[in-house]
């Protein structure tokens, strides 16, 4: 089995389940370890599966075992090639590489086959109620179900049904196959759970051979059998499911696949369910499933967000039973650390504001040497044009400077990034009182950053020479939601009220001529600006940038309270 490179992929610290699966082996319960990744293709992928892509591509990796990707696609109206196809893109960018490929839809025959040998064993029967009446007496927590009148139909009676039913005798709805069980257990699962059900649904790859489907309870478990799954990890709101998954396989005697549940993951000011993304994209709150305000794995993709980031993150919030929710600076921490080192830096100015430098020879142009990684200077550097004029960040500059406003200021001096000291000798208005320009001197003996007599300046500014600035277009991001949980609103209200109107601000920005250059997908850290990634709707006139990830750490912040 080949995944990802174990570097990259660090052996995570060991959580319940892979303590209980080295059990497993140690007990020789097992040969081999063999897991699954069981999306159904009804829409994109998102950080929540990435916990479940890690883990269960994780621990086969740590084992030695193997890992399915699985296509849990039972339901033809929600499924479409074009989620499956995004789902085998993002499982690859995550770095993990599946040992089969297989489909719930692949097992309709076997899983048919199934289906009579339990009507043969007395065990499931065909009822004719109609949906109201099967949910009506399936009964409560309290009150324990009725029992169906047809519950009692003979095995030749259920079979000539069943044959029926999967040869379109019967409308949509006239009947269900369900398991015989129990109407009074007290885990409700097992009150005669519905097994297989009639839609006149085109399968996105079975077409219309079928027009009967079977349901999740009935067809998870088998395929995990027929696959030789060793240990199905899924998340919680499964456990109730636990015993009719035990029930199925334990009735037709096959290979005894065993389910363990894990916590969801929640990240705050982030929706992970698939069927409010679909609301989100649908009803155009966002460009698509890949907008980069998106939890989704294309939509990180296109923001800039490196796989091997998505990896740490899940590595460090872990695995447990007990759910919780991630603070969303984790995630930042984790993609900061890793474009810290992997993003060379860059300059460019966001709201640019025009510094003349009066001692400066006019139409001089010299080359500074940007670093492209500081802690790495083997990684070489970007050759930067310095001139007479130049761009800076408007407020970087306060006419009236607090007291520990650090940078520039009238009568203050400040480095300019890798070039000069400059002070502040006048500022220029418009008619309006609008600043239009500062002027400034340079000291030439503070070339490269530093003076002679080691005069010290707080503050540093980048900056972008005004004759060779490279327009560019800048999207800003913050949270797609205004508050932690975006679902916790007021009767009435859903979470679309708590979408945040700032949270794409576009602006038109100048950097140094070589970022032009990047292509889609490259990342770089504009200086004290943050991480950019040149993303596909640049044209070769104007590059596009999309903010990856601001510099602020609040995560390293609140680790030190
Ligand atoms: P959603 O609720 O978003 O529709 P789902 O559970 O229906 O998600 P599936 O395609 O059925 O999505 O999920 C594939 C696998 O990913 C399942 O094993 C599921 O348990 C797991 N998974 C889905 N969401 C999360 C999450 N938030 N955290 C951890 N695992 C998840
Ligand atoms: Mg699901």
């Amino acid at each position: 089995m080949n995944t990802v490179d174990t570097e990259l992929h660090p052996a995570a610290p060991k959580d319940f389940i892979r303590a209980m699966i080295e059990n497993d082996l140690n007990a020789r319960r097992h040969a081999g370890v063999q897991t699954r990744f069981p999306p159904e293709p009804n829409g994109y992928l998102h950080l929540g599966h990435a916990k479940s892509i890690c883990l269960n591509f994780g621990v086969a990796q740590e084992f030695s075992g193997a890992c399915n990707l699985r296509f849990d696609d039972t339901n033809p109206l929600k499924e479409s090639q074009e989620y499956v196809d995004s789902i085998r893109k993002d499982v690859r960018w995550m770095g993990f590489t599946w040992t089969n490929e297989c489909y719930a839809s692949d097992y309709f025959e076997q899983l048919y086959a199934f289906a009579e040998a339990l009507i043969f064993a007395g065990k499931a029967y065909v009822d004719s109620q109609t949906m109201e009446e099967i949910r009506t007496n399936r009964g409560t927590l309290t009150k324990v179900g009725v029992d169906s009148p047809y519950r009692t139909r003979s095995v030749e009676e259920n079979i000539a049904l069943f044959r029926q039913m999967r040869d379109g005798q019967f409308a949509d709805g006239a009947h269900v196959l369900r398991a015989k069980i129990d109407m009074a257990a007290a885990n409700i699962v097992m009150r005669d759970p519905t097994l297989y059900r009639i839609r006149r649904a085109t399968h996105h790859r079975t077409g219309n051979t079928w027009c009967i489907y079977p349901l999740y309870d009935f067809t998870h478990c088998i395929s995990d059998s027929l696959e030789k799954i060793t240990h199905s990890l899924c998340t919680l709101e499964f456990a109730n499911n636990r015993e009719l998954y035990d029930w199925v396989l334990e009735s037709l005697n096959l290979f005894p696949s065993r389910q363990t549940e894990f916590a969801r993951l929640s990240i705050t000011r982030t929706i992970l369910s698939k069927r409010k993304l679909i609301q989100l994209v649908e009803e155009k709150h966002v460009a698509g499933w890949d907008d980069p305000r998106m939890p989704t794995l294309s939509g990180m993709r296109r923001r800039g967000v490196p796989p091997e980031a998505l990896r740490d993150f899940c590595q460090r919030i872990g695995v447990a039973r007990a759910e919780n929710t991630v603070d969303f600076s984790l995630l930042e921490f984790c993609i900061r650390e890793h474009l810290n080192t992997t993003a060379p830096r860059a300059m460019a100015v966001l709201d640019p504001l025009k510094l003349i430098i009066e001692n400066y020879p006019e139409g001089q142009v010299e080359w500074f040497d940007l670093p492209l990684t500081p802690d790495a200077p083997e990684k070489g550097v970007r050759r930067i044009p310095f001139s007479r004029e130049i761009w800076i960040e408007r407020e970087d500059f306060r006419e009236d400077a607090p007291k520990k406003f650090f940078r520039l200021a009238p009568g203050q001096e400040v480095r300019l990034r890798c070039a000069y000291y400059i002070t502040c000798k006048a500022v220029q208005k418009d008619e309006n009182g609008n600043i239009t320009a500062l002027v400034c001197t340079y000291d030439p003996q503070s070339r490269g950053g530093g003076t002679p007599d080691n005069r010290k300046v707080k503050g540093t500014l980048h900056w972008v020479s005004a004759s060779h600035a490279t327009p560019i277009t800048v999207r800003l991001y913050d949270h797609l939601f205004t508050q932690d949980d975006p679902d916790n609103v007021p009767d009435g209200q859903s979470f679309i009220d708590t979408i945040n109107p700032a949270s794409l601000v576009t602006v038109s920005a100048l950097s140094d001529p070589t970022v032009a250059a990047l292509k889609p997908g490259e990342t770089v850290q504009f200086e004290r600006l943050g991480y950019f990634c040149a993303d596909a709707d640049s044209t070769p006139e104007d590059t596009v940038f999309n903010r990856t990830a601001t510099l602020k750490d609040t995560w390293a912040k609140m680790e030190k309270r």
